[in-house]
């Protein structure tokens, strides 16, 4: 599924619009964290050296098609140009004739970050206007925003109808990693799942269970297959209308002949808090107690699960890893990824931040920036953002 990159293009001289993934988490008006900035940097400095003229533009928050201060993109401009050491010239809209001329005064060497694309209602509605609007800023179109390519907005699937377009790298590093591990991954293929809700990735599920060698659940989410195996969970966190569900996955994983390990222990707590009273228990969860992490034994197994394989794919938390009492399960489980000499991938907000909590981000072959995009991408669908992109040669 290879698709024209921007090493494809010729970017000499052109206005190169890019859509990039700044959405970054802000606290009182300071990025928290700017490794979506990073990882948007290989292609912008491709671009600049092959003297492009870079026109970044990007979501930032929910704004819902209207003008809201506190999530301008100046904050992003400062980071961008600090990582960058140069400047970043953040404008005050995303289209228009103000915008045009600012777009039409650049040199070569200059970056413009254009403002908050979703202050604009057409982004995403896809609006023709809107799309034409963007548009009329490049001669060329680049998308290195893997992280909305689930997403059918102007920015992404409406301007590379109008522009020639190509994947940037960070993007095109997605669907390498991403597209082997679905279609030809170097076996023994270990997928782990945990986090929070089944209901979030079951589509996700039933697709890997059909690819898999071995399937890991772990986290909140292991309760209701515990459940649905006639396993007590005590007070865990159970998703009752998914029980069916997770049955079906679980006989088709049994007739699969795959190895599908549920947790048979747990770190077991009083309450939802870090400083409750804790134990191990094994087994089943005894009522009064919820699971908030996997246990020493499930641990070891999982760990196991993990040696001498080909590709690991891993998304969702084994536990509560906010709270440094139920952080060991999913601290193991990175720490021998980080080890193995096969492919290592891990995708989805959460379980990204707790490999960066256990400072092992550079451990990892890949570490998706797709949440939902991530998701659908393992569930086998075709991402909008990925398919209006032209196929390059294989
Ligand atoms: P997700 O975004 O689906 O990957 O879910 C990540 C969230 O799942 C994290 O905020 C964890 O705190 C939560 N989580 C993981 N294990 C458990 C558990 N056993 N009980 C409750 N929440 C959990």
């Amino acid at each position: 599924m290879r698709k024209v990159t921007v090493k494809d293009i010729e970017v000499k001289d052109k206005r190169v619009l890019m859509r990039v993934d700044f959405n970054v988490p802000l606290e009182n008006g300071a990025i928290t964290n700017d490794v979506r900035i990073r990882r948007a940097l290989p292609t912008i400095n491709h671009i600049l050296e092959r003297g492009g003229k870079v026109i970044l533009m990007s979501h930032l928050g929910r704004p819902k098609g209207k003008v809201v201060d506190e999530l301008r993109m100046n904050p992003v401009a400062a980071r961008l140009g600090e990582l960058l050491g140069r400047d970043v010239k953040k404008l005050d809209d995303c289209v228009g004739p103000d915008v045009e001329s600012s777009v039409n005064a650049m040199v070569l060497g200059d970056i413009v970050l254009l403002e908050n694309l979703r202050f604009n209602p057409g982004e995403k509605k896809n609006s023709d206007d809107f799309v034409e609007a963007l548009s009329r800023l490049g001669d060329v179109y680049v998308d290195d925003a893997f992280g909305t390519a689930h997403r059918a907005d102007a920015s992404v699937v409406g301007v590379p109808g109008k522009l020639p377009g190509a994947a940037g790298l960070l993007l095109a590093a997605e669907i390498e990693y991403l597209g082997k591990a679905l279609s030809s991954p170097d076996k023994p293929f270990v997928v782990m799942l945990g986090g929070a809700k089944v209901s979030d990735k079951i589509g996700t599920v039933e697709n890997l269970v059909r690819k898999a060698d071995k399937v890991l659940v772990g986290g909140a989410m292991a309760y209701t297959f515990l459940a649905a195996d006639g396993v007590g969970i005590g007070d865990s966190k159970l998703e009752e209308d998914k029980k069916d569900v997770a049955s079906r996955i679980l006989a088709a994983a049994r007739e699969r002949k795959i190895e599908m390990k549920l947790p048979v222990d747990h770190v077991a707590a009083r309450k939802f808090s870090a400083d409750t009273e804790t134990c191990i228990q094994e087994g089943p969860v005894e009522p009064g107690w919820m699971g908030l992490d996997i246990g020493p034994k499930t641990t070891d197994e999982f760990c196991a699960a993990l040696r001498g394989v080909g590709t690991i794919v891993w998304n969702g938390t084994m536990g509560v890893c906010e709270m440094a009492p139920f952080a060991n399960g999913s601290r193991r489980v990175a720490e021998v990824m980080a080890g193995s000499s096969a492919t290592t991938i891990v995708g989805g907000g959460d379980t990204v931040a707790a490999v960066e909590l256990f400072d092992l981000q550079e451990k990892f072959d890949h570490i998706s920036t797709g949440g939902g995009a991530f998701l659908e991408f393992m569930e086998g669908k075709e991402l909008p953002g990925v398919s209006c992109l032209p196929d390059g040669n294989s």
